[in-house]
């Protein structure tokens, strides 16, 4: 589809956030450039061949992503009363007509080999006589979810995966290391500019460069995710010219603890699936009559219910109930729920536990192919940043950690062929190892502009508006009135917001977090049916029409719509930046 630019010059943005001239920042070369250090970008990490150089350039200390908190655990079919098939039927039944069936299927039949090569990296996950002990949870039909130290399972995953990583010699990590965009040049990626507190601007060059930044369940007031999930990587691959796919889907996890002043801990699936009920305020379990599957239904559906009931019964949140159950199996089980109850003077075994929807995991994101790799030529993704067509409109439970080792391993594997040369021809190394005369229109004086901007900006302020306006129009139920008033909203914010220049990571988190807002919202707005998580309460049906991705590519006004593909590529990425689309 060609589109005119959009009139509004506020629209596309800025391309790059902060100024720099390359003769005044340090320049760093790597080989493999990996953006993002939780389970996809490690497992990404670990899959690149040992010839190549790697570094993980990573915000936080590598504690403080998504995959260290992950809790029910990983889904694949290890029982063998389960059936790969089982697997594939309910990730398409969550999915809701838009997963690519390929991709489901080749995931799936890819997760025991992926769960395996974990155990064999050291992962210890909850065994009972020498078997995994199988996990249920919503919209899976069998027992497959493979989890570690009852409800930490992301904790001990990840300390296998860091120790594992920690062994390579050819790995840098930089912790505390903010990405703030996307290197381009001649329609390709890079690398990255970055920030650290220590040693401010670098310029990192690398000769392929993997998004692993995580999503974006921050940009809701409720939400499940830790501070860094601000949606960074979908902003800076969007300002780069990769192409961002259905956006509107952000799925919210029907339980997440809802106690003033409290932190908002997600409380697993598994709980329900061991038994525990969903009552009112007066104690009336309520599932039941809304869907056969009851607490086990996709999350989704739990999460509208939840919703319905709120407003009917006028209360902030619902319960859950698990006082029916064995209190020493609930104790054993959930530890670390059974103690962040406790510490706001809840029993989890006997009292009712106070919970509402939350903004959990991002469900569209940077398109890739079936190895990971983007529209923008030299940019892979992994993980929770991209959209890959396992996921549809909606993610079945504990599929995305899988996804994450899964198009980790592929995507470190494809920019090592890519850089040996394995599946194009020899690469011409020096070519892309050469300083390209970058054009950054903003390479002004930054000091005195970030001065000017956050001395007149309260940037605390806009960003809790956002999650709030967030959370209120483009929450669990959503309306073409309301949307088109937090468009006009965020819009509103973009003009001046956008344009400004920040020397520190709260602005340039700010920026981001608009960015993807104002996308997520017209995606919202296009999309005019329901489908998945996403619930138009002005459309309530699914649309034979609407079964397609809604795309968006930076200077285009117009989304491109395409009808659902079952074959998963992204065109152009046959050789090092070979036959490049135009990026804009
Ligand atoms: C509470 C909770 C429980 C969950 N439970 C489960 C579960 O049981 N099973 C399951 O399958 N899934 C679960 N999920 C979802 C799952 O954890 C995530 O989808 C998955 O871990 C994402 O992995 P990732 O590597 O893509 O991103 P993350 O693990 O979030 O890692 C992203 C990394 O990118 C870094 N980063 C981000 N922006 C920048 C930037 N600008 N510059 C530099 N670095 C940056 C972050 O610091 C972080 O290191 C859960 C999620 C939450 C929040």
């Amino acid at each position: 589809m060609n589109q005119p630019h959009h009139p509004d010059p506020a629209f596309a943005g800025p391309r790059y956030l902060a100024a720099f001239g390359p003769k005044r920042v340090p320049h760093c070369f790597t080989d493999v450039l990996i953006l993002g250090g939780g389970l996809a970008g490690l497992r990404a990490a670990l899959a690149v061949d040992p010839r190549l150089t790697v570094t993980v350039v990573t915000k936080d200390d590598l504690q403080g992503s998504s995959s260290q908190w992950a809790q029910g655990g990983i889904a694949g079919v290890v029982d063998p009363e389960d059936r790969f098939d089982n697997h594939v039927a309910d990730t398409l039944t969550a999915g809701g007509g838009l997963c690519h069936e390929d991709v489901v299927d080749a995931v799936v039949r890819e997760a025991p080999a992926r769960i395996a090569e974990l155990i064999a990296w050291g992962t210890r996950f909850d065994s009972h006589n020498g078997s995994l002990e199988l996990g249920r949870e919503g919209g899976h039909s069998h027992h497959r979810i493979v989890h570690a130290l009852g409800d930490a399972t992301g904790r001990e995953v990840m300390r296998a995966v860091i120790e594992r990583a920690r062994t390579l010699a050819n790995l840098e990590v930089w912790p505390d290391t903010f990405t703030i965009d996307l290197l381009t040049h001649e329609h390709g990626c890079r690398g990255a500019l970055v920030w650290n507190p220590a040693h401010g601007k670098t310029l990192v060059w690398a000769r392929r460069t993997i998004l692993a930044t995580g999503g974006a369940g921050q940009l809701y007031r409720e939400s499940t995710n830790p501070p860094g999930a601000s949606g960074d990587g979908l902003a800076l691959a969007w300002r780069a010219g990769a192409e961002l796919r259905d956006m509107e889907f952000m799925q919210f996890h029907p339980t997440v603890l809802y106690i003033a002043g409290g932190a908002r801990s997600l409380i697993t699936e598994a709980v329900r699936g061991a038994g525990a009920w969903l009552v009112d305020r007066d104690g009336r379990r309520f599932m039941p009559e809304m869907d056969p599957r009851a607490e086990l239904a996709p999350r989704d559906v739990v999460a509208r219910a939840i919703t319905e009931v709120m407003h009917r019964t006028h209360q902030a949140n619902v319960f859950l109930d698990l006082s029916h159950l064995d209190a020493a199996e609930v104790r054993r089980k959930f530890p670390g729920m059974a103690e962040i109850c406790a510490k706001f003077g809840l029993d989890l075994t006997r009292d009712r536990i106070p919970v509402r929807p939350g903004a959990h995991y991002m469900i569209g994101g940077v398109t890739v192919d079936g190895r990971g790799r983007t529209t923008l030529p030299g940019l892979y993704a992994a993980g929770e940043v991209t959209s890959s067509g396992l996921h549809g409109a909606n993610r079945l439970a504990s599929n995305s950690l899988l996804e994450g080792l899964v198009y980790g391993a592929r995507a470190g594997e494809a920019a090592s062929e890519d850089i040996l040369g394995a599946s194009g021809g020899p690469d011409d190394g020096d070519r892309e190892f050469r300083v390209p005369a970058l054009s950054n229109p903003r390479a002004v004086d930054p000091h005195s502009q970030a001065a000017e901007a956050n001395g007149s900006l309260d940037l605390a302020d806009i960003r809790n508006s956002l999650r709030a306006l967030m959370w209120r129009h483009v929450g669990v139920e959503r309306t073409g009135d309301s949307l088109g008033e937090a468009l006009e909203t965020v819009e509103g914010w973009c003009r001046y917001v956008l344009p400004r220049q920040f020397a520190e990571p709260q602005g340039w988190q700010l920026q981001n977090m608009l960015e993807v807002a104002r996308l997520m919202i017209r995606g919202a707005v296009e999309r005019r049916e329901t489908r998945g998580v996403h619930f138009r309460s002005d459309f309530p049906e699914p649309s034979a029409a609407w079964r397609a991705h809604i795309g968006w590519l930076r200077g285009r006004e117009q989304p491109l719509v395409e009808a659902l593909r079952t074959a998963t590529s992204v065109e152009p990425c046959t050789g090092p930046y070979a036959g490049a689309t135009e990026v804009r």
